[in-house]
């Protein structure tokens, strides 16, 4: 009998959504006219902008006539938007990376999971608690961890803990570790990097030669003038970081699918007799061997964005998550909670009343405001004790749901 790869069952059970939905739906059961307002999921509410679906049509157009058709494209993606990707994400702050650095995919959870497969399975991984569970389980699928324990952190795995006292900014680790996964904008705590955090980061990565490998799928909510929009605005960092960018929550994608990824040609790593070899290569010959491209009428999507309407329109989707951010902060700060975040993310995490757990918090809520919300504790222990909401909904329900938090 073919064996299997025992580390998938070391992965503890996917607990988190579905416990929230089975409570979900068992209150309703019990509470057929309520009107449960979700705060919850992390999706995106509103319609993609004019310009976008403009461009896709167009593109679904090329398709059905003989000149225009596209095949298979580039594994890497289309010039067409790598290009557009440097010029406006890149280029307009100063940083330089070069179309062969640039890898089109149809996901940063594909590729925030996939990328751990061009390291050895003897490095040393930092996490950050509470975290997006893929840097986690993706690790544990390859073998880079011992057993699970009751608290559903793994052996082997260097956890960095986040939470009031440190600013939901981890500190840097104190054992030696070879990949660091970070988050800024973060899921779940909302939490910003500033140049100076992110570069004691840069510099402990160089002088460790380590890998930190950064997620900056919520930099569209960037509000504030100092916070770096990518690690590249850091010196140094492209020896050290491979980053990842999605159009999921910049641009509604998250049904349409378009992401990349950057890997620097100056990154580097070692082989086990001690070569240094340049990873950017690893990652190609990885894509192109288990990936055959974005579609084509995503590309099409996702390089209207760059447009000048395609801008406009984007902000303005993004200006009503914000809205809705700003206005649950303000609401729940008014109440007496303590809110973090919200400011340049779409999360905000507050911690819970009364000292209650993160899942009593949940109970409490969904019974006396029918509003649902995601509990800390779900994205690691240190998220205990909190509660993430998300401004992902629509504003005339965010509003709601803020009066009915009055009563809870
Ligand atoms: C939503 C999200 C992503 C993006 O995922 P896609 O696969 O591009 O939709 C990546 N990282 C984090 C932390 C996220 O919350």
């Amino acid at each position: 009998m073919a064996t299997i790869n025992e580390n998938f069952l070391k992965l503890q059970a996917g607990y988190l959504f579905p416990e929230v939905s089975r409570r979900v739906r068992s209150f309703q059961a019990q509470n057929p006219d309520a009107k449960i307002i979700s705060l919850g999921i992390g999706d995106v509410t509103q319609p993609l902008p004019p310009a976008i679906i403009e461009a896709m049509k167009k593109a679904v157009d090329d398709m059905g006539t003989a000149a225009t058709f596209r095949g298979y494209g580039p594994e890497q993606g289309y010039d067409f938007l790598i290009d557009a990707i440097i010029e406006n994400d890149y280029k307009s702050r100063g940083v330089d990376v070069e179309p062969d650095e640039v890898f089109i995919s149809d996901g940063a959870k594909c590729d925030t999971g996939n990328i751990q497969e061009i390291f050895g399975l003897d490095n040393v991984v930092a996490i950050t608690d509470p975290s997006y569970p893929v840097y986690v389980d993706s690790n544990v699928m390859a073998g880079r961890t011992g057993k699970g324990n009751k608290n559903g952190q793994y052996d082997k795995i260097v956890y960095m803990p986040c939470t009031a006292e440190n600013n939901f900014i981890p500190e840097l680790p104190k054992t030696p570790v070879d990949i660091i996964y970070l988050c800024f904008p973060n899921n779940p705590t909302g939490a910003v990097a500033t140049k100076e955090i992110l570069t004691k980061w840069v510099d402990f990565a160089r002088s460790n030669k380590a890998v930190i490998l950064f997620d900056a799928a919520y930099e569209a909510f960037i509000t504030e003038p100092d916070i770096p929009h990518s690690i590249y605005e850091i010196e140094g960092a492209k020896e050290v970081a491979i980053e990842f960018r999605s159009f999921s929550k910049t641009a509604g994608f998250t049904g349409v699918r378009c992401a990349f990824t950057v890997v620097p040609k100056q990154l580097k790593g070692a082989t086990s007799d001690g070569r240094v070899v340049e990873v950017n290569p690893l990652w190609n010959r990885r894509h192109s061997t288990k990936f055959n491209g974005a579609s084509y009428i995503s590309q099409a999507g996702a390089a209207a964005i760059y447009t000048t309407e395609g801008k406009k329109q984007t902000r303005q989707i993004i200006d009503i998550y914000r809205g809705n951010a700003k206005l649950i902060c303000e609401s729940l700060t008014k109440l007496g909670y303590k809110v973090y975040g919200g400011v340049n993310a779409p999360y905000i995490w507050i911690k819970t009343p009364d000292g209650l757990s993160s899942w009593d918090f949940f109970d409490r809520l969904l019974r006396k405001a029918n509003v649902v919300g995601t509990p800390g504790a779900g994205f690691g222990p240190a998220g205990q004790g909190y509660f993430r909401l998300t401004a992902f909904a629509r504003p005339e329900d965010v509003k709601e749901a803020m009066q009915r938090f009055a009563s809870v």
